[in-house]
């Protein structure tokens, strides 16, 4: 039996099969649809922790309790769980610990292009990488054993290509469904406590781990040579292995599976069997750089662009430039309509618009944060004035403030956010006598990622009720005096609440709280335009909802689009649009 999956689906089928009995991650785009697959087969523990580092954490710990375990996180997740990363490749895992890591080039939704083959060098653990659905399926449970004979993490990672794209996977016997009577928690401080003098023998234990493991990549079946005619020997991994075996059919590769460490005398009879070696991958040159180490002359960055993903299309072009292939003549311009450019926007009815066109209209400088929310940095309420990574809008006003401007400021972060990593700075703002304003966006949910729970929403990946977290609550537990929970859509109120906030020497935190109308469906009639009483002020187009058009005579509302939120009603000085009782 064979089915068509995701390379998301078929990591998730593969660490059922694997035998993965607890996952823990953060969501984030192209890793998100991992858990929450694995979260569906029988006897799999699942959760969205808040934040990366709690995810490896939360993993470690079930490894350590002689589990076998997975986190997921996309590529930058990483440098937040980093700190637990670097150090778990010390300590070793018991159960086996599987990290899955999906790096973004070309940056379809992230804020950079990170190359996450560097973590695996610098942390010292191992690290594969699939090519296709199937090899994702069967790369879990190579991961596993890894771990296990190893007593390493191990790094799965995947690019967007391969996460989002599907293909077809066989399907296998179920799993033996193993009870396990709970074990003894294995006490080995001289193992698991990373004190000075414990983590200097364990140092040593890594460099013999990484030996050892230098020598498996020669001889594991995930690594292999391809043999082919020509000239041209090309090393490849991941997704970059299925374009260049259609742009060099010819050609003998060395086809990798674990990318670190990586196998020097399996590159050395490559090369020894062709005139050149190129090699073909995404970002930055990292098996080229070993290669060259080795000795061992190739063509690879001097060929392949460093920026941005790579496509069938993308590696012929700069192989034929080169002169590694013969020209083709490009393919017909494919005639596509031309449509009108669509800016990205908050969605209709959202309730972030009143809290942005306020701060707009209040001329606030905003350090923002990373969601769905960021889109009010977009014209045309343009209300986001600097954006970093997760949860860094908070220290950003602080500082801000601690240098002084003139403007009024505010940090603006969503619940999600403020959960993942936006409490620390919180308290910091407190515990350092900051005067700064925290707006929280909170729509109830992780929006961005698909509506994925998280500590304030009261119930879990699993679809268990829990307590949920109140973000006021908590600040005023952390010593902010000055509190106001609003609703978004009572516009006067979010006005006076923000200047009022801005306006204030001491520190304050204003939650902004309507749930995500996409999750909730909620829908209402449309407003009505009275084109009588319009003046045409463009006032209304200001708050960038797109249900509103520019008509003759006046603005028009789309029913289809408007979920009836009535806040266009609320801007109006007309009071020409009308909201049906
Ligand atoms: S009522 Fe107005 S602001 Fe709300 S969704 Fe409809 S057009 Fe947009
Ligand atoms: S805000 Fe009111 S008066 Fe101004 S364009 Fe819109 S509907 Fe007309």
């Amino acid at each position: 039996m064979k089915k068509i999956m995701s390379g998301n689906e078929a990591l998730a089928y593969g660490a059922y099969l694997a035998g993965i009995k607890v996952g823990a991650g953060y969501p984030g785009t192209p890793s998100t649809e991992v858990l929450e697959n694995y979260s569906r087969y029988p006897g799999a523990y699942a959760e969205w922790s808040p934040n990366e580092k709690v995810a490896m954490d939360v993993g470690i710990g079930a490894a350590l309790g002689g589990k076998r375990a997975m986190v997921t996180m996309k590529h930058v997740g990483l440098n937040v769980a980093a700190d637990s990363l670097f150090t778990v490749s010390y300590t070793g895992t018991n159960g086996a610990l599987i990290i899955i890591n999906s790096d973004d080039p070309s940056m379809h939704s992230s804020q950079n292009e990170q190359d996450n083959r560097h973590y695996a060098r610098a942390s010292k653990v191992v690290m594969l990488e699939p090519a296709d659905s199937e090899e994702a399926k069967r790369f879990v449970k190579v991961a596993v054993e890894i771990s296990e004979t190893f007593d390493t993490p191990v790094i799965l990672r995947t690019t967007t290509r391969l996460s989002h794209s599907r293909c077809i996977v066989a399907l296998e016997d179920e799993p033996a469904d193993i009870v396990v009577e709970p074990a003894a928690y294995e006490r080995n401080a001289s193992k698991y406590v990373m004190v000075p003098m414990n983590a200097r023998q364990r140092r040593l234990v890594v460099e013999e781990r990484l030996k050892k493991l230098a020598e498996y990549a020669e001889t594991t079946p995930i690594n292999f040579i391809e043999p082919g005619g020509g000239d041209i020997g090309v090393i490849a991994a991941g997704v970059s292995y299925q374009y260049a075996k259609e742009v060099f059919p010819e050609a003998t590769f060395l086809k990798l599976g674990m990318v670190y460490p990586l196998p020097k005398q399996l590159i050395r009879d490559l090369a020894g069997r062709v005139k050149q070696v190129v090699v073909v991958e995404e970002l930055d040159p990292f098996i080229e750089e070993h290669v060259r180490l080795l000795g061992i002359p190739v063509k690879g960055r001097e060929v392949f662009p460093g920026i941005a993903e790579f496509s069938q299309g993308r590696v012929r072009k700069h192989a034929a430039a080169a002169g590694l292939v013969p020209k083709v003549a490009d393919p017909p311009a494919v005639q596509t309509p031309q449509l009108p450019v669509r800016p990205p926007m908050l969605c209709p009815g959202c309730a972030h618009r009143p809290v942005f066109y306020a701060l707009q209209r209040l001329r606030v400088a905003v350090m923002g944060d990373i969601g769905c929310y960021t889109l009010g940095a977009a014209p045309p309420l343009g209300s986001m004035h600097s954006c970093i990574c997760m949860g860094a809008s908070i220290g950003n006003v602080h500082g801000v403030d601690r240098a002084k401007v003139k403007d009024r400021t505010a940090a603006v972060i969503g619940d999600s956010t403020f959960f993942h990593s936006g409490i620390a700075p919180l308290i910091n703002l407190i515990s350092n006598g900051g005067n700064s304003t925290v707006i929280v966006v909170d729509n109830r949910i992780t929006a961005m990622t698909g509506h994925q729970p998280h500590p304030g929403t009261g119930w879990t990946l699993m679809g268990k009720e829990v307590p949920n977290v109140s973000i006021d609550a908590l600040a005023r537990a952390v010593g902010f005096k000055k509190v106001d929970v609003i609703n978004p859509y009572d516009f006067k109120l979010v006005l006076d609440t923000i200047r009022d906030h801005t306006s204030s020497d001491e520190p304050s935190l204003i939650v902004s709280q309507y749930p995500c109308v996409l999750n909730i469906r909620e829908k209402k009639p449309a407003p009505t335009v009275d084109l009588d009483a319009c003046n045409e002020c463009g006032t209304c187009l200001r708050i960038g909802c797109s249900p509103m058009t520019k008509v003759d005579g006046g603005v028009a509302i789309d029913p289809a689009l408007c979920i009836g939120c009535g806040f266009c009603a609320s801007v109006c000085p007309q009071s020409a649009i009308k909201v049906p009782s």
